[in-house]
């Protein structure tokens, strides 16, 4: 029960690794709000997992909601102790092929919504004043560049460069700021991601993932359970005096 009567606000928790989290933090004592812009399934999520869980419609790309949406949460559970920033879209193209629309949707969701998210979760916590914990989601394709992934792995990098910020400027608080890296995690995403790599590479459906696969030193993709020990740690006091940090889970990936 390390996360004992804290109080969890997840964006993008209705399915994949932040729904791993969900549950992972119930699991060790928490009660969690799951806010994601697809309101049906986060609502069968959060029923899923019990009464600890409820879900609230978040767009993190609407300003004025997430302050909203922030502020009634707080009031709600009396106070938020932990922000998973984990809502993300992908999108792939060459340099040479990138659109602004494709750039606009990256960026406002994958950086523009977690920043206003961390700034919103973080003067509600500032204002209650007992700190808190805040985990970004970056990944393995913010750490280097990818020929056929400029704007996701650039939007990736910025949430790097944005965690290490913030944790600067919330250290006075009590508030710890770090991030997750992960390589490659089974699911949507990445059902999402191979679709792409068909259509760039000229690949059957499922081909890349097969031999990303293969390429990952441990031998596989990783699953949320993979993931959500290092989301729990960096959530709980064991974790109360790093800041400003990456940490990838990745099965060697980066490494290699
Ligand atoms: P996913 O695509 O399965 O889930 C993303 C969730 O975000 C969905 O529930 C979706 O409804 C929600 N969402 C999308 N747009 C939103 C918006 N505008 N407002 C609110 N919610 C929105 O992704 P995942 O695989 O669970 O990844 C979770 C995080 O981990 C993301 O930040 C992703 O970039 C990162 N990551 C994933 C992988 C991977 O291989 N899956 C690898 C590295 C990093």
């Amino acid at each position: 029960m390390r996360l004992k009567d804290k109080v969890a606000f997840i964006t993008g928790g209705a399915r994949g690794i932040g729904l791993g989290f969900a549950e992972a933090f119930v699991h060790e004592g928490a009660r969690v709000v799951i806010a994601d812009i697809d309101i049906d399934r986060a609502t069968k999520a959060a029923s899923g997992i019990g009464p600890e869980a409820s879900a609230v419609h978040l767009d993190v790309t609407d300003l004025a909601a997430i302050e909203r949406v922030v502020g009634e949460t707080d009031k709600r559970l009396g106070g938020i102790d932990i922000l998973v920033n984990n809502a993300a879209v992908f999108d792939m193209a060459p340099i040479t092929d990138i659109t602004e629309a494709s750039y606009e949707k990256v960026f406002d969701i994958n950086l523009k919504g977690p920043l206003f998210v961390m700034k919103a979760v973080a003067n509600a916590m500032i204002a209650r004043g007992k700190g808190g914990k805040i985990i970004n989601m970056a990944s393995q394709a913010g750490r280097r560049g990818e020929a056929l992934v400029l704007l996701y792995c650039a939007s990736k990098a910025a949430m790097i460069s944005a965690t290490q910020s913030a944790a600067l400027g919330l250290v006075k608080h009590g508030i710890n700021v770090n991030a997750i890296a992960p390589g490659v995690v089974d699911g949507e995403h990445w059902d999402i991601v191979d679709a792409h790599f068909a259509k760039w590479e000229g690949l059957a459906p499922g081909e890349k993932k097969a031999a990303v696969a293969k390429s990952v030193p441990i031998g596989r993709f990783a699953t949320p359970d993979d993931i959500k020990g290092l989301a729990v740690f960096l959530a709980s006091s064991d974790s109360d005096y790093i800041l400003a940090q990456t940490y990838n889970v990745d099965g060697g990936n980066w490494m290699s």
